[in-house]
């Protein structure tokens, strides 16, 4: 496998070198033979509520589009319907807590692991008012949808990227500085006349920026912007990148370029970013890094929503 970086990587070894061990570094698989290494690869799976339902709106939206183009034009209120159907079914299996019996089906459908069931946290909360305001999110991201004619600039692309995975031939992506950089678009357009457009859909407030004068969305933007340049040759004038914030009503959408500055400067991040990653994967002439190696959490803030830290005070009380 080759070495892969990306920006949610960099935000997490930013935010805590331990959580980037044990996510990126502690090679742990559910049927691992090492105890430990199978509860990092359950916690792993483990998501916040908002998380959860920024997941739900993005299959939502994309199950949509790849309808959309195959001829179906579901309605907004099918598509609701939809929604509540699989949350209310992955909230069932979560809030039974069926995943510690049968972790295999947290990632198929209908799976679901919550960060809130798994360590009870805010027992009282309730299901209904969160499947709501996923419900309003998609009732405003429609109605932005036939405002731009979105459907209109899909049926005249001429290449088009759908939440693809992200590794395998269609992956979105490039190779730089000895890694391959993963690039986690929602939709991208090429049209016939050259130029790209790449849409993230926002489902919730921007995380605090540890790049100086990006902030942290546009620093993602940034990245992005950079695969259609160097994965296929596309002019930098010719690219685009489109935000939608859907928590703001109306919608929100923040529009894009990149220039020649952005783009050395992205660059030397990336490639400074990148050689902390090599480091840690023990590429740079000394060994890969250990848990002991790696420092805790900046603030203890980011120690109360991780969802390893009941692993990590258990090893910390060990070391
Ligand atoms: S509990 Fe805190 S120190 Fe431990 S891995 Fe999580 S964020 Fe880092």
């Amino acid at each position: 496998m080759p070495l892969t970086w990306s920006v949610s990587r960099d935000q997490i070894l930013h935010d805590c070198e331990r959580r980037y061990y044990f996510q990126y570094l502690a090679n742990a698989k559910i049927n691992s033979r090492d105890s430990i290494l199978r509860e990092i690869a359950f916690l792993k799976k483990l998501k916040n509520i908002p998380g959860w339902k920024g997941d739900a709106f993005h299959s939502i939206v994309a199950g949509y589009f790849r309808r959309v183009r195959q001829g179906q034009f579901p309605t907004v209120t099918e598509l609701v319907t939809e929604l509540q159907d699989n949350m209310m079914n992955e909230w069932a299996f979560s809030s039974n807590k069926l995943f510690r019996t049968n972790p295999r089906a947290i990632d198929q459908d209908g799976g679901l692991a919550l960060f809130e069931h798994e360590y009870e946290e805010n027992p009282e909360f309730e299901v209904v008012p969160i499947i709501d305001s996923v419900a309003i999110w998609l009732y405003r991201f429609m109605a932005w949808v036939d405002d731009v004619d979105l459907v209109g600039s899909l049926a005249r692309a001429s290449r088009i990227w759908l939440e693809e995975p992200v590794y395998g031939p269609n992956a979105p992506g490039f190779k730089f500085s000895g890694a391959q950089v993963l690039v986690k678009v929602d939709l991208a357009l090429q049209s016939p006349d050259g130029n790209f457009d790449i849409f993230d859909w926002k489902t919730g407030t921007p995380f605090s920026s540890n790049w100086g004068q990006f902030d942290s969305a546009e620093f993602q933007v940034n990245v992005y912007q950079l695969w259609p340049h160097l994965a296929f040759g596309h002019s930098l004038d010719s690219i685009r990148a489109h935000l939608l914030y859907v928590v703001a009503d109306p919608v929100r959408q923040q529009n894009f370029g990149i220039d020649e500055n952005v783009r050395e400067q992205t660059l030397s991040f990336i490639r400074r970013s990148i050689d902390r990653v090599k480091q840690f994967a023990g590429l740079l002439g000394q060994e890969k890094l250990c848990l002991e190696d790696c420092d805790f959490a900046l603030s203890m803030g980011k120690c109360r929503w991780c969802k390893f830290k009941r692993l990590c005070q258990r090893m910390t009380s060990d070391e």
